[in-house]
């Protein structure tokens, strides 16, 4: 949404113009999945779609939330009562940074906000992390905290976990957050350093795209459970901190150890080489040849669908599919049973690629995926003034 429209929709909703616009991106993951639980390597990049906050500050303790993305009229909060786990709404994203940031000490007297996004929300391209993120950057500059980007990150993902409820990782926050265009972020989810890789796609004759089989299996709640629990119980019976302190070269004598524990071998097995799969990615970029990272993705795949078990007949199909038309690679991203593949291609095969997955998809009786293509894109930065 640009500038101007979320300028004039908040002077029409609260009668006087906003001091400030800010945006920040939802984002996908380029390669390491199921690794930040086990304090591993993580490699979003920020997607040019993001949700427009127009807010003023406010010194009565009121907070007043509105999103043109909810049915919903203008809701009216008090800062001083705001407590975590009673708001089952939208707003408990927002409200939720408010409060983080209270609790953090940051005197935050009270906003008026109105949001728009073009982050779809659910199809795991973390229009929570782009919500919490655009709305705690602009209290920041509009409170004069001067708080960076990965300290942000860290109270949205506080505001998510303790406010809304939901345990998700820090990636989404700090890709959301601190992403730059034309590069992908290597996050190291331990100590939280982060380096800048160049992935810029279009000056390579390269696209990604972004597929979305708009499928959610409804079991996967339970199905992440198990899962990051068996990498716990790996990691107690390695006697390791967590399976990130496991280094490839260490993993045939740890498979060992774990004996005739085959479930909880296999789940070590992804861990410890999705961790390298993100390092070769990584090198490969930093050599300048994007090409070759093609059958990393395809191998993290196979490693997400044969030892992870999170894929779904969908998201192979669009793998397979996309790998058969001339796809460079092609992985499942996000936490798996549905949700989005990315595809690597070269710009003269995005149309083959992309028409051969819808056929695959019409030919199987699926809901025609939803395709995209993800232009590597800025981190949240104020638009205005
Ligand atoms: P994802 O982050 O993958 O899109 P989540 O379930 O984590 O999915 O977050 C989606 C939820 O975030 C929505 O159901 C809604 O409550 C909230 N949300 C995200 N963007 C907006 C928005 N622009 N306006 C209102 N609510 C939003
Ligand atoms: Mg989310």
């Amino acid at each position: 949404m640009g500038a101007q429209q979320v300028t004039d929709r908040f002077t029409e909703l609260y009668g006087t113009a906003p001091q400030g616009v800010w945006a920040a991106p939802g984002r996908v993951n380029l390669i390491g999945e199921h690794t930040d639980y086990n304090d591993g390597f993580v490699m979003p990049f920020a997607l040019p779609h993001r949700t427009t906050a127009a807010v003023s500050p406010r010194t009565d303790g009121i907070l007043r939330l509105h999103s043109a993305d909810a049915d919903a009229p203008v809701a009216e909060l008090t800062v001083d009562a705001l407590a975590p786990g009673t708001d089952r709404t939208w707003t408990a994203y927002p409200a939720g940074v408010v409060w983080a940031l209270r609790e953090a000490g940051h005197p935050v007297t009270g906003a008026d906000i109105h949001l728009s996004s073009t982050v779809p929300a659910g199809a795991g391209l973390s229009s929570s992390a782009a919500l919490e993120v655009v709305v705690a950057l602009a209290l920041n500059d509009l409170y004069g905290l001067g708080l960076d980007g990965g300290r942000l990150a860290l109270l949205c993902r506080h505001a998510e976990n303790a406010y809304v409820g939901a345990p998700v990782g820090i990636m989404d926050q700090t890709a959301s957050a601190c992403c730059e265009a034309g590069h992908a972020l290597f996050l190291d989810t331990r100590d939280l350093t982060r380096r800048q890789i160049p992935f810029d796609l279009s000056a390579e004759g390269l696209r990604l795209l972004v597929v979305d089989t708009r499928v959610e299996h409804s079991h996967s709640q339970g199905e992440y459970g198990w899962r990051r629990a068996g990498c716990e119980k790996g990691a107690a019976l390695l006697g390791v901190g967590a399976l990130r302190d496991i280094p490839h070269s260490g993993l045939d004598a740890a498979l060992a150890r774990l004996g005739d524990e085959e479930e909880i071998r296999r789940l070590v097995r992804h861990v410890v080489t999705e961790n390298a799969r993100v390092r070769r990615v990584v090198d490969l970029l930093e050599a300048g040849d994007p090409r070759a990272i093609g059958p990393v993705l395809v191998e993290g795949h196979a490693s997400l669908r044969d030892d992870f078990r999170v894929s779904c007949p969908e998201l192979d199909l669009t793998v397979e599919t996309a790998l058969a038309a001339g796809a460079l690679g092609a992985r499942m991203t996000g936490g798996g049973f549905g949700g989005s593949a990315v595809v690597l291609a070269e710009e003269t095969d995005v149309p083959a690629v992309t028409a051969a997955v819808r056929e695959a998809f019409a030919a199987a009786d699926l809901t025609a995926p939803r395709t995209f293509e993800a232009v590597p894109s800025e981190g949240a930065r104020r638009l205005l003034p």
